[in-house]
């Protein structure tokens, strides 16, 4: 067949299981061909033993055979997953039962062949299977090259891609200036960056050894340890050492390396840089003797240099202000210690010292800590010649100044304002206090002066008018002084307070009695209503005093209309309302009248010294109440006092009154 020839480069066998020996002798000579291998197995067992080591296209096997029959290796050959599929064609004799047919098929058999064998149907029946072999092995194969292609291919792309990742790493690593290079797990040196064939001018065979091809002798052994070390334990690297430039001059160098690890966190490779030290070195040693100096001053001195702006030397007061280590800072550069700055901001402060139009730049500006707290600083920036031009800036934290600016300010404030009040209060204290004592000596000078012999002499209820006035005015005289008496009393914590069984409905009556001249002369009613009588313990005096001043207060700026008081009791509390229906008070207002000498409506109009409330206020919450207003301005106020029936909790208050 044609197709079996284009395919005979696969090899293929196929096995012949008979007992007789003329039988396989027949056999080979009709199955002689170069396209397919023959063995032989006289017996089943045999062809079990064959059948693992070889690969067969098709089985012949003869069903009558001593021992073991073809159909029970038939049966074998099915159960082993590695032959189950390998076609079976029985042999047997002439005239064979048809049953014995059946039986074979139901073994597994695919073909029969009727001995005596006929050469043409035994090699036509052959050939197929050995070309159905063929044909799968075939397209095994190529299923295998495909993948073998593909694998090949996704290969090429991981490279690549992996190439490309490198070359922008390296890409990377020759812009900086540092001289970068990487090392295996193992610890050999395999990439420099460009920077060290520039710096050493070594080529890359003489770089073999890594950077110590360039290292200082002296430095080889230490840095050779430590190095080995970090290897041997995958922890991070750092050393100083000296390393020869292209001109045979040696300068210091920082070298670091950090452990590049894969995803199962074992190392993969090292990341090293080299960085130039020396300019910082030098300085450290130039500022070696004033080193115990600068470090015991509190003042932050950072010194850098002026263009590149890196930082070469950093005092100890600088890791205090900052709250961070010398080798943190002098990995930093300036502008990123202060706030709001960048590098053009800071060039741009600079630039006067290197003009030179001014030989030091102060400034008062921010600084940032480690733990992000801001901190104010004077800074002064100037340029200096310590083995070359270099930048110093000495920085001092002025928190402590600033708050203590802040807190003059505010004392300052405060002082103001409590001048202003005293001063107001002086004028209105004044004004008041002289408004009852001229109308009071005015009465008596009309009582006392002598009557014209024209003139008819004060009749009794002229000179009991003149009398009733003088006593009005002396009342509110002593009154504003007895306020004054009490303000001071508060201030010094002297106003006492006497408990005992009060009623607050008779409190309010006996008020209520006492200022009915006054509403009168308004022209204002005053509806009191008390339903039974509110007991507690309170200083009835003083509860007086506060129903007197809001009752004053009402009649005072209730613009002649009605007044109502009540008095009640409500679960635990007393509860007295004053509401007048007068100009009311305006709501920006309404907490700051009770405070100390402040008024809300016009002065000349309405007068009064602007601390009755402020009184009722520290009387009421002496006692463990309260007292709040509530207004709409124009129609009215309503003040609202709320006291505890019993003792009250707090025996003593703020502000200093004693509750006895
Ligand atoms: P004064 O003795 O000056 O009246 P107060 O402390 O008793 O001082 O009152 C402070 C301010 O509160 C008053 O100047 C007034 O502006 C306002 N005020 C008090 N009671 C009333 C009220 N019933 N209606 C309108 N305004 C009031």
């Amino acid at each position: 067949m044609v197709t079996a020839r284009a395919g005979a480069d696969i090899p293929v066998a196929i096995l012949v299981v008979e007992d007789r020996a003329e039988d396989r002798t027949a056999l080979r000579a009709m199955l002689s061909s170069g396209d397919y291998e023959l063995v032989e197995a006289s017996s089943g067992p045999e062809a079990l033993r064959k059948l693992l080591t070889c690969e067969f296209a098709v089985l012949l096997v003869d069903v009558m055979m001593p021992g073991m029959t073809g159909f029970e290796l038939a049966s074998i050959v099915r159960e082993r997953e590695r032959t189950a599929s390998i076609p079976i064609i029985f042999m047997t004799g002439e005239g064979s039962d048809v049953e014995l047919v059946y039986r074979g098929y139901r073994t597994g058999a695919v073909d029969y062949l009727i001995k005596p064998l006929v050469p043409e149907i035994v090699r036509a029946k052959v050939e197929v299977f050995v070309e159905l072999c063929r044909h799968r092995r075939r397209t095994e194969q190529q299923a295998a090259l495909l993948m073998q292609a593909e694998r090949e291919r996704n290969e090429l792309r991981l490279v690549e891609l992996r190439l490309a990742s490198e070359r922008h790493y390296r890409q990377l690593a020759e812009a900086v200036p540092d001289i970068i290079w990487t090392a295996s797990a193992d610890g050999q040196v395999d990439y420099l960056s460009q920077r060290w064939f520039q710096y050493t001018g070594l080529s890359l065979e003489q770089s073999a050894s890594g950077w110590r091809a360039a290292m200082h002798p002296d430095d080889v052994p230490l840095v050779d340890r430590a190095w080995e070390e970090s290897v041997r334990s995958g922890t991070s690297f750092q050393m100083e050492a000296r390393l020869r430039a292209s001109d045979g001059s040696y300068r210091w160098h920082l070298a670091r390396a950090v452990i590049e690890r894969d995803a199962s966190a074992g190392v993969t490779s090292w990341l090293g840089t080299l960085t130039d030290i020396e300019d910082q070195k030098r300085i450290e040693g130039v500022l070696a003797e004033f080193k115990g100096t600068l470090d015991a001053v509190l003042d932050a001195v950072l010194i850098f240099h002026p263009h590149t702006l890196d930082m070469q030397y950093v005092n100890r007061g600088a890791s205090l202000l900052t709250g961070r280590s010398q080798s943190e800072l002098l990995a930093l550069r300036p502008f990123e210690l202060i706030v709001d700055f960048d590098e053009a901001r800071l060039r741009e402060l600079l630039a006067p010292l290197h003009a030179g139009s001014q030989g030091v730049v102060s400034t008062e500006m921010r600084w940032r800590r480690k733990d992000d707290r801001d901190i104010p600083v004077d800074a002064s920036f100037q340029i200096v010649l310590i083995d070359g031009t270099r930048l110093v800036c000495i920085a001092r934290d002025v928190t402590a100044r600033k708050l203590a600016e802040l807190e003059r300010a505010q004392l300052y404030d405060e002082a103001v304002a409590a001048v202003r009040v005293r001063d107001e209060f002086l004028s209105v204290a004044s004004h008041e206090l002289r408004t009852p004592l001229t109308s009071l000596q005015l009465q008596l000078e009309i009582l006392r002066r002598p009557r014209k012999p024209t003139q008819p002499p004060l009749s009794a209820e002229a000179v009991k008018a003149k009398v009733d006035a003088v006593s009005r005015q002396a009342t509110r005289l002593s009154h504003l002084v007895n306020e004054l008496l009490d303000v001071s009393r508060i201030d010094e914590g002297t106003l006492e307070l006497e408990f005992a069984r009060v009623d607050l409905a008779r409190v309010a009556r006996d008020v209520v009695g006492r200022l009915a001249g006054d509403a009168e002369r308004v022209g204002s009613v005053v509806r009191l209503t008390v339903g039974e009588s509110v007991v507690g313990r309170w200083d009835a005096l003083r509860l007086e005093q506060v129903l007197s001043n809001l009752l004053s207060n009402a009649l005072k700026f209730g613009a002649g209309k009605p007044v109502e008081v009540t008095v009640e009791r409500k679960s635990a509390l007393a509860v007295m309302t004053i509401r007048d229906q007068g100009i009311g008070i305006a709501p920006g207002d309404i907490e700051r009248i009770f405070e100390r000498f402040e008024r809300a409506a016009p002065t000349r109009r309405y007068g009064g010294l602007g601390l009755g409330l402020y009184i009722v206020r520290q009387i009421v919450e002496a006692h463990g109440g309260q007292v709040r207003a509530e207004s709409v301005p124009g129609l009215g106020s309503t003040f609202t006092v709320e006291l505890p029936l019993g003792q009250p909790a707090t025996q003593e208050n703020a502000c200093g009154l004693d509750a006895r």
